[in-house]
């Protein structure tokens, strides 16, 4: 509903019936709102009161103001949407007018909307899927392993341009597993990107390490190599340098390699890139995801292309790669029997699974250049808003736009950003805050954590003020029209 339809629905008090059954019968939602010279909301008119006017013979010319007095339902801009749905149910009503705090109507709750839900990344499958599942049905290859599991793997690999791929059951086991092959241990200390998902590190606690967590820079909200240099001098005062770098890659964008990587060179500590958000991007020509000693890919069901679950672990180090498949398959030794020496793991994909993933991999290129055109489409429809900051993407990036995403300026913008938020909620509009980073989940409280510049906090402030958008490939042009109308009214109202 743009701006232009909401106000359509306003009319006053002394506005005939035959005129509100005209208005009605135009913007056909069902409801209009009467509202006294002051703007605040006297009732609403519906389609129900109209027909017992008719009942009661009531003249075309009686006012709505004559009709008997029935004070409105309404709910607060603050509310969640839930209190809203509630109130829709015990009155068994279709809308709900949401209102200010001086009681002037700003929003309308729809139920119609509330079945049809527009989600931030949902899957999108190809043509090619279903057969190759139904091959593996065909064939018996029910099984962590097979032979989509090891054409998926090749077929990967050859995509990224990287020599070898190990194909597992999440993307959180492939870092897991990643840190293990580079070695870290007990003790040992992991610098990670802070601004990212938990599965990021969580996998550092898993190996009994402990995170060292760096700030995002603003060009590409990735790892700010500032930040890093900061906590490699640390480090090295310590006497401790980490075991490994964890350089995220976030929203589909590629972190500044050719800062980060002579860093860690220059320390000798190898880099894990997690690429599980940036699966078909590129910086400076070269697959995203290709960079690091090892990288991962998450083909979780919100991800570009997903195996409804997923993940996969790439390097060009051959050794490395085989020894990722023995460790995800419970370290078995070669042997006729079961044999084990050292701890493994059950981190295998399956068959099934991985033929999802060979379809979903011949649409790649077309889910990024879909996901481009949502980002576009958005930047060119709130071209005119003042106010909003796109994510940047720096020269020498292509980014997937994974998600779409943006930060307010200006004063409050924080608080502006949750009223966006809410506002796009009541709409059955799935849009979320960026993630918030880890030096401030309470999960990691008391680990260190190092600035991109001194006294400020980069990470905090894109989570306190940005905003990822509905971002699918397979978002509908009506879908992406009706978050853009919701987007612009949250964000007139919302001006600092
Ligand atoms: C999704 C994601 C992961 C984890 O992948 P799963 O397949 O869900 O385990 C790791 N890191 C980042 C940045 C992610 O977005």
């Amino acid at each position: 509903m743009t701006e232009q339809d909401f106000r359509d629905l306003f009319i006053a008090p002394d506005c005939s019936l035959h005129e509100a059954l005209a208005r009605l019968n135009r913007t056909a939602r069902g409801l209009l709102l009467v509202l006294a010279a002051d703007g605040k909301l006297l009732r609403t008119l519906t389609d129900g009161d109209m027909r017992r006017a008719a009942l009661a013979h009531l003249p075309d010319a009686t006012r709505v103001s004559e009709l008997p007095q029935r004070p409105p339902l309404t709910v607060a801009d603050d509310e969640p949407l839930s209190t809203a749905v509630a109130l829709l149910d015990r009155h068994e009503i279709d809308h709900l007018p949401v209102i200010d705090a001086a009681g002037r109507p700003v929003d309308i709750v729809l139920r119609r909307e509330l079945t049809q839900r527009i989600w931030l990344s949902s899957p999108h499958l190809g043509e090619d899927e279903t057969a190759f599942v139904a091959e593996a049905f065909r064939t018996n290859w029910i099984a962590p392993l097979g032979p989509h599991v090891d054409a998926f793997e090749r077929e990967l690999a050859d995509h990224v341009g990287v020599g070898h791929a190990a194909a597992l059951s999440s993307g959180t086991a492939a870092i897991h597993l990643g840190l293990l092959l580079l070695g870290v241990q007990p003790g040992d200390t992991v610098f990670c990107s802070c601004l990212t998902f938990v599965a990021s590190c969580n996998p550092i606690q898993y190996c009994g390490a402990r995170p060292v967590f760096i700030d995002a820079e603003p060009g590409s909200w990735n790892m700010s190599p500032l930040a890093l240099a900061r906590a490699f001098a640390w480090a090295e005062r310590e006497g401790r340098l980490p075991r490994c770098v964890i350089v995220v890659n976030l929203y589909g964008q590629s972190a500044d390699m050719d800062a980060l990587l002579p860093l860690c060179e220059r320390y000798g500590v190898p880099v894990l890139e997690d690429a599980a958000e940036s699966l078909g991007a590129s910086y400076k020509g070269r697959a995203s995801g290709s960079f690091g000693r090892v990288g991962v890919y998450s083909f979780n069901g919100n991800k570009i292309i997903t195996t409804s679950g997923g993940g996969m672990l790439v390097a060009d180090d051959e050794a490395l790669i085989a020894r990722a498949r023995k460790l995800a398959t419970q370290a078995r030794e070669p042997a006729p029997h079961y044999e084990h020496v050292e701890t493994g793991f059950n981190y295998r994909m399956s068959n099934v699974l991985a033929g999802i993933g060979r379809g979903q991999l011949r649409v790649l290129p077309q889910r990024v250049q879909q996901r481009r055109e949502v980002f576009e489409t958005y930047r060119a429809a709130l071209a005119d808003v003042p106010g909003i900051h796109w994510m940047p993407q720096p020269p020498g990036m292509h980014s997937t736009r994974w998600l779409t995403c943006l930060t307010l300026a200006g004063e409050d913008a924080g608080a502006r950003r949750d009223q966006v938020l809410r506002s796009l909620e009541r709409h059955s509009i799935e849009a979320r805050p960026v993630w918030k980073p880890m030096h401030l989940q309470p999960l990691y409280r008391g680990a260190p954590w190092f600035p991109h510049a001194e006294g400020t906090d980069l990470a905090a402030q894109l989570f306190a003020t940005g905003i990822c958008l509905p971002s699918g490939s397979n978002l509908e042009p009506g879908q992406i029209t009706r978050v853009i109308a919701h987007l612009r009214r949250a964000l007139a109202r919302a001006e600092p």
